[in-house]
């Protein structure tokens, strides 16, 4: 299994979700080894990896910071490039945040898809899990275990008629990750706009690209899926366990979790090299298929 890159410049542009401020990004080829690596074009290309140790404070999105520049909201573009097997790629944006586009990973999936994918002569290296990670926090946990795939089980439980408990679970490849998560949106609570404006978050966002669920129903039906939640949750951990800097061989198991436990779970794994080794050794995706198990969810409209 040889590393990727894609195979030539690709680019949108848009609103971030929290900070409102308009950018524009382009995905751009590079090299073996490079890894994913955001560049701000406004900072003289100044690069900051996708990578747990330049993780910066993580409350409703997934922020970077490094030598004090932050880019923010790296969740759903990097699920697209981490679940299509994109080793090395640079993001260059203008700004200090992601565009939330529509509120999924399919905007990022088409961009990649005009892009193409490019095999490099350089053997692909795996982050494999040996040893047992785990992450509790008040009732929520997160845990990454040894498997020969990159595997997730997620699970939430909001109570909420159209939430309640949804979970997700399967092998995380190109195939799976278009087919059961991509288009799974953002979501909040009617009630938590206000709060969140209050602290300065959610300043671009809007019916276009956020689900809003009220007390009882969505304001800006229909769904996508019953349980696109549950879904979209799976995609964020995706796109955070990206931070591993290399692809996983490990399942992640996941219960009421958020960003805040999605990297945290990277940080202690990456800290504690006993409990993993790189291998160039190809793991075997074929023959699985993607398993979801649908909780019994409320119905949709
Ligand atoms: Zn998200």
């Amino acid at each position: 299994m040889f590393q990727t890159t894609i195979q030539g410049e690709v680019g949108t542009h848009g609103v971030g979700l929290h900070t409102g401020v308009q950018s524009t990004i382009r995905l751009v080829p590079a090299p073996a080894d490079t890894g994913i690596v955001f560049r701000r074009v406004d900072l003289d290309l100044f690069p900051i990896e996708a990578h747990g140790r330049n993780v910066a404070r993580v409350s409703y999105a997934t922020s970077l910071m490094k030598k004090g520049v932050l880019l923010s909201t790296t969740e759903h573009l990097l699920a697209a490039i981490y679940s299509c097997g994109i080793d090395n790629i640079f993001v260059d944006i203008d700004a200090i945040e992601v565009p939330i586009l529509d509120g999924s990973a399919e905007p990022f999936m088409q961009l990649l898809d005009q892009a193409g994918i490019r095999k490099l002569r350089r053997k692909r290296r795996y982050l494999k899990v040996v040893k047992p990670v785990e992450v509790v926090e008040n009732g929520r946990r997160i845990g990454v275990y040894p498997a020969e795939e990159f595997e997730v089980h997620c699970y939430v439980d909001f109570p909420h008629p159209l939430v309640g408990q949804q979970e997700v679970e399967m092998v995380v490849n190109a195939g799976s990750f278009r087919q059961v998560l991509s288009r799974a949106r953002t979501f909040c609570f009617e009630t938590d706009i206000e709060p969140l404006r209050a602290m300065g978050l959610i300043r671009g966002g809007s019916l276009e690209n956020a689900i809003v669920l009220t007390h009882d129903g969505v304001l800006n039906g229909p769904l996508r899926y019953p349980d696109e939640f549950g879904r979209h949750k799976a995609l964020d951990l995706i796109g955070d366990l990206a931070l591993a800097g290399l692809p996983l061989l490990g399942r992640v198991e996941a219960r009421k979790a958020g960003h805040s436990l999605h990297t945290q779970l990277v940080s202690r794994l990456l800290a504690d090299p006993t409990s993993w080794e790189i291998t160039t050794q190809e793991h075997r995706t074929l023959g699985h298929q993607a398993r979801e198990i649908a909780a019994p969810a409320g119905a949709a409209d």
